[in-house]
């Protein structure tokens, strides 16, 4: 008798018939910057751009916020409400503050132990950091992997901490920002700037006193903003994202995702596709920042002792890095 020896297909041509765990695989080499992450981040963003002429890319949503806001549980309500309806939900934590903080590893542990037999969940903890301590390319490139799979919904949950708060909203195409009824939260993100990076406002912790008050501060604060008859104003709800293992049971999660929705009316074709060359455009800075500073860093001692000595200027030193020709 004969058997008959097929090769076993491809990661790739895995990859492109849906298989989870080709997906799961393609993450991991894409957050070790792998070579082989490659063809199948082509195949990724080419699966991307005809679900986007199709006219149904993911909706790729950033949480941002500080810790302890309710970022995560409120990602978890997130799941649950688009489970709900059927969608297909992506998530990646990010905590670029430590390479093992408990935090994103723990609350993944979590995520996956509910969702852990619903293939329509995808869970990831990534613990890279950007060269210049926000969100690295290597992130975006597993979000590329995740539009690429196909999910409704891809969900980028950040630490909330630092530069990789402001890089979400260049990582994404619409940013919901977490605050909450606590001392002055509301105000603290307006003096920070990180309230116009926001498409929606979630107060979370509705279920705490002071909720009202915040809205209304920052409906002002938003008032005081340059702003025409085009100016998208974040939508401001209020959440409780749920507390002590269900103790409280999630609200405002629906009107969250309608104002996404709304907001992503809002952009229309155009302005979602400016939004994703924005997002090209920093993740090719994010790769060119991230070679350079290797560059830098493999860069013999005796540059910088030249410049140290005055024997060479900085400018001399850092076009010679740059030209990748050091003199
Ligand atoms: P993150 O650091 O922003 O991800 O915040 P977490 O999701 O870890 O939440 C921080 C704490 O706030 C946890 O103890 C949560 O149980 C709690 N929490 C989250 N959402 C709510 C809420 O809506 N109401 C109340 N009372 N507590 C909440």
């Amino acid at each position: 008798h004969s058997t008959i020896h097929t090769p076993p297909p491809s990661l790739e041509s895995r990859f492109r018939s849906g298989d989870l765990r080709a997906l799961s695989r393609a993450v991991t080499l894409a957050e070790a910057s792998l070579p082989a992450a490659r063809p199948l981040l082509r195949a990724a963003r080419e699966q991307a751009a005809q679900n986007f002429i199709a006219q149904k890319p993911s909706i790729v949503l950033g949480i941002t916020g500080s810790p302890g806001s309710g970022k995560s549980t409120l990602t978890d309500a997130l799941i649950s409400h688009l489970r709900g309806l059927g969608q297909r939900v992506a998530v990646v934590a990010v905590d670029p503050s430590s390479p093992y903080s408990g935090g994103a590893i723990l609350g993944d542990r979590i995520r996956m132990l509910r969702h852990h037999a619903d293939a329509g969940v995808f869970v990831r903890s990534l613990a890279s950091r950007g060269a210049l301590g926000g969100l690295s390319a290597r992130t975006m490139q597993v979000l590329a992997l995740l539009e690429g799979a196909g999910f409704d919904w891809v969900i980028l949950e950040t630490v909330g901490v630092g530069q990789s708060e402001v890089d979400v909203a260049s990582a994404c195409d619409h940013t919901l920002l977490v605050l909450t009824p606590a001392g002055g939260d509301g105000v603290q993100a307006f003096k920070a700037g990180i309230m116009e990076i926001a498409d929606v406002i979630a107060v979370n912790k509705a279920d705490l006193p002071g909720a009202d008050r915040t809205v209304r501060e920052l409906v002002a604060a938003q008032g005081l903003g340059a702003h025409d008859e085009h100016t998208w104003f974040a939508p401001i709800h209020k959440t409780v994202a749920g507390a002590g293992q269900g103790t409280l049971e999630p609200t405002g999660i629906a009107e969250l995702v309608a104002a996404v929705l709304a907001h992503r009316a809002h952009l229309g074709a155009e302005g979602l596709t400016e939004r994703r060359t924005r997002r090209a455009e920093f993740e090719v800075r994010s790769l060119v920042q991230e070679r350079l500073l290797r560059r830098a860093r493999a860069t013999s001692a005796d540059l910088y002792a030249r410049v140290a000595r005055g024997e060479l200027d900085a400018d001399a030193a850092a076009d010679a890095l740059l030209g990748g020709e050091l003199t």
